[in-house]
């Protein structure tokens, strides 16, 4: 019998989400932003090409990481815009770039550098990345005026479009602090801005505006501790599903699993559920995380293995050996999982295993 864990991608819900994200957008500071929609990391652990081709024609262009994945995108025929978000490539592929028609985050004057000595035989379009306060990638105070000068000279290198990243957006500093350095460093800038991930193109209508660029919101995820997907008006997309292979009857003061970290205090009935951290499930999600058996919701007992963990089957009398469980997704919000285990459905998501088969409706 093959393992039965699965992960289901429901396309309609993402293209739901993605009307969602327009929604915000159409109400941007200086009219309707655009929209990247951000697809590295196989999207999210959703699939690259199968997101990319639902959202194909929805969307107004696609950012992730590297020249690799644009590449797959162009032979899979997607002809939208492609933002290499963080500025990976190298100067043997800027060439290439030019040629598939596909735009460098650029944070370092060598970037730069290297774009005008590739001789190319257009301009190179670019987003010019600030770091306004994550320190993290991006020109600062330091570094930018060298850069500016190089751009004003430059014959290689145009349109230019400012862009920079939140660190706080669903947070309770904000925007408004990044948003007033961006604005003192792009004073008398004419050209395209590119500001809002998900949180600040849910919240932070300043920041709507040019190209925006949500991820995890496409997905179905809140990008907000205190406020849930499914206020936001978001639909879960990827649902992790499996079944009960075994039902232990455990009596009170005996422990499951290893370390003994779950100990029964009553006679309990405990379902081994096929899903490990080999799938991608959190080992640290503790004893008490949601889960859904039957339809109903119950919690984790014990600490999660490779290929198996455990639940609590006590109240569910008529749950037993095939029960359907649904790890998160639909009826289970990843981001209530997320919170049990003390990370966030960005990592769940991205952490589904390749040995988990996956199926896009
Ligand atoms: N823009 C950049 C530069 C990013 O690194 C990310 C994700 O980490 C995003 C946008 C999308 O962020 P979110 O998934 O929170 O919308």
């Amino acid at each position: 019998m093959p393992r039965p864990i699965r992960a289901t991608i429901d396309l309609g819900a993402l293209k739901h989400n993605l009307a969602v994200a327009r929604q915000h957008a159409d109400q941007g500071v200086a009219g309707p932003a655009r929209l990247f929609a951000v697809i590295k990391a196989n999207a999210y652990g959703h699939g690259m090409l199968p997101v990319a081709q639902a959202l194909a024609g929805l969307t107004d262009g696609f950012a992730l990481l590297d020249l690799s994945e644009a590449a797959k995108l162009r032979e899979a025929g997607i002809r939208e815009p492609i933002l290499l978000l963080e500025g990976f490539f190298q100067p043997e592929d800027l060439e290439a770039v030019a040629e598939l028609g596909i735009i460098p985050a650029v944070h370092r004057l060598e970037q730069l550098e290297a774009i005008e000595a590739a001789g190319l035989p257009v301009k190179l379009p670019v987003f010019i990345k600030f770091n306004t306060g994550m320190h993290r990638l991006g020109f600062t105070a330091q570094t930018w005026p060298a850069a500016q000068a190089f751009l004003a000279r430059s014959r290689a290198i145009g349109p230019v479009t400012y862009m920079t990243h939140f660190a706080e957006a669903d947070g309770a500093r904000g925007v408004d602090w990044q948003l007033e350095r961006f604005r003192a460093w792009t004073a008398g800038w004419q050209g395209e801005v590119s500001l809002a991930n998900s949180a600040a193109l849910l919240r932070h209508k300043e920041a709507v505006q040019g190209w925006a660029r949500p991820g995890i919101l496409l997905y179905g995820g809140s990008p907000f501790a205190e406020v849930s997907a499914e206020e936001l008006g978001l639909k879960p997309v990827m649902t992790l599903e499996s079944e009960i292979l075994a039902v232990q009857d455990v009596a009170p003061g005996e422990r499951v699993g290893y370390g003994g970290i779950f100990e029964a205090t009553r006679p309990s009935r405990i379902g081994i559920v096929a899903c490990g951290y080999a799938d991608g499930y959190p080992r640290h999600a503790p004893p008490g995380t949601p889960i859904l058996v039957d339809g109903r919701p119950t919690v984790t007992a014990g600490r999660v293995s490779m290929d198996m963990l455990f639940c609590d089957l006590t109240d569910l009398p008529q749950a037993g050996v095939g029960s359907p469980v649904t790890l998160w997704g639909k009826g289970m919000p990843a981001d209530a999982v997320a919170a049990a285990a003390g990370t966030i459905s960005y990592e769940l998501f991205c952490a589904l295993a390749p040995r988990v088969p996956v199926r896009w409706i």
